[in-house]
Parts: structure tokens; sequence; C-alpha cells
């Protein structure tokens, strides 16, 4: 298990992060709420790096700002990914440990399929391979303006970290619907569903005629199976799913050595 409460006493370290950016409400109503269990750190991207996936910045500098949250709080931007901000952190960007990370509250939700894509997952996986403990969290709405239940599923996940641990290489993925809290069906843990994307390739013309794509569509939607993250979301009910870094096939594993591959004599 990776260690819960730290040891040495005191208020745990809470460090906050997001993919949308550091401007977005979503990442102050986390710290907010993160706020209210320990020391927030915040580092977020400098603007919006939604769909990033788990992105490192390897050919170019990084530069770091000091800033300011809409409520006053002290954070950090950074011009990577997310999982750029919470990497440099573990390297020793800032001092002192790390107990906990925290990213999101995303705008939309990262449901099945949609985590292999998320900045906002990838960034709580950048944490776990550190050895911390993790969580991811978005709400089921692209433009959301309460985060009454977010922020309360936030706390409940947080603290239940910090007090049981997580597996090493294992982190959470939370879903809230796009709900207020007096209107939510309760927690259900789930596996990840299946999306359904609906991404059309938009072909126009620049200025000069020269074409340029885009993707557009509208916005995916998925297979309601119960048990899944999608179907609990639809049913107006938190989900929380453990997700782990190792991808192996494992129910694929035997039959693919049954293959007996050779290389040519
Ligand atoms: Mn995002």
């Amino acid at each position: 298990m990776s260690p819960a409460i730290p040891e040495r006493g005191g208020r745990p370290r809470i460090l906050v992060t997001n993919d949308d950016g550091i401007e977005s409400r979503g990442l102050l109503a986390l710290a907010q709420a993160m706020a209210t269990l320990g020391e927030v750190i915040v580092i977020a991207p400098d603007t919006n790096q939604s769909a990033v996936g788990h992105s490192r910045t390897m050919w170019r500098p990084l530069r770091v700002r000091e800033r300011t949250l809409a409520d006053g709080t002290p954070a950090w931007s950074i011009d990577g990914s997310p999982s750029d901000a919470v990497g440099l952190v573990f390297l020793g960007l800032l001092p002192g440990p790390i107990d906990l990370v925290a990213s999101g509250i995303n705008h939309g939700a990262n449901l099945g399929d949609d985590i292999t894509y998320s900045g906002t997952v990838s960034a709580a996986m950048e944490a776990v391979l550190s050895g911390c403990p993790a969580f991811a969290i978005s709400h089921d709405d692209f433009a959301p303006d309460d985060f009454s239940l977010a922020a309360a599923a936030a706390v409940v996940v947080a603290r239940a970290i910090l007090e049981r641990g997580l597996e090493p290489a294992q982190l959470l993925n939370v879903n809230v619907p796009a709900i207020p809290l007096d209107q939510c069906a309760g927690i259900e843990v789930t596996r990840l569903g299946k999306r359904i994307y609906q991404d059309e390739l938009i072909r126009r013309a620049d200025p000069r005629g020269v074409p340029y794509y885009w993707v557009g569509g509208p916005p995916p939607t998925g297979q309601a199976i119960p048990g899944t993250d999608v179907h609990a979301v639809l049913h107006d009910r938190v989900s929380i799913t453990p997700i782990q870094l190792d991808l192996t096939a494992d129910r694929f594993l035997e039959r693919l050595r049954g293959w007996e591959l050779r290389l040519p004599d």
C-alpha cells in the first residue's frame, strides 16, 4: 500500500492540477474543496490542454510562472501538458512532499475510452508513476456552473484515499453527473464503459484557398451497460472507477503464447 495520512503529522499536502488550464473554474472549485482537507499546491497548464493525453515536453524548454487564482489562492502555471506539470513537481520543482494529487474538475466527463485521450486522467497517472496516490475528477458538462456535487465527491474520494491509501500503480477516475448535490442518487463503483464517438471531419478552405481540417461533430454518447461508468452517470450517480497502469490484456496473454511466433531461421 502507498502511504496514507503522512506519519510526520500535520495536514496532508495536496497537489491540484487539471488539463483545462489555470483559469478554469473547475480547477478553482477543486482547489477550494481540497483546502478543506489540507495544504493545497496548485499547478496547471497555462492554456487548455484537453485531450493531450499523457504527453511530455521533450524538445523545448518549459516556463513556469507564479499565478493567483480568482479567490487569491497562489498557484503556478506551466506552458506544457498536465503531465509536465505533475512530473516537474515530483522532479523537485517545488519543495516538500506531496501526499495526494487531485486532477480536475474537468469540464466534460472522462468515461470509458475517453481516459486514453484525457489530460485530466493522465495527470493522475503521472502522479502514480512517481509513487503518489492520485485521482481524476470530471463533470459531465462542458460548461458547468454548479460544482456542489463535484466538490463534495472530490472531498469524499480524497479523504478516503488519504485514510486508506491506494495500491501502487492504481488511481481513481471519478465522474459526476450534471446535477446539483441534492439531486444525486449516490455513489457507484464502476468499470470502464464503452464510448460512442460521433466525430466528423470538417474540411474547409483558408483565406488563400488552401484546405484545412478540423474534427467536429456532436459530443460522444456511450453504451449504457449496467456496472459501467457510462451507465452510472446516465442514472445520476457519481461514478468511481479504479484504474491500473498495467495495460496487459491478461485474457489474451495465453492465447498469444499459443500462436508460438518465431523469427525465420
Ligand atoms: Mn479538459
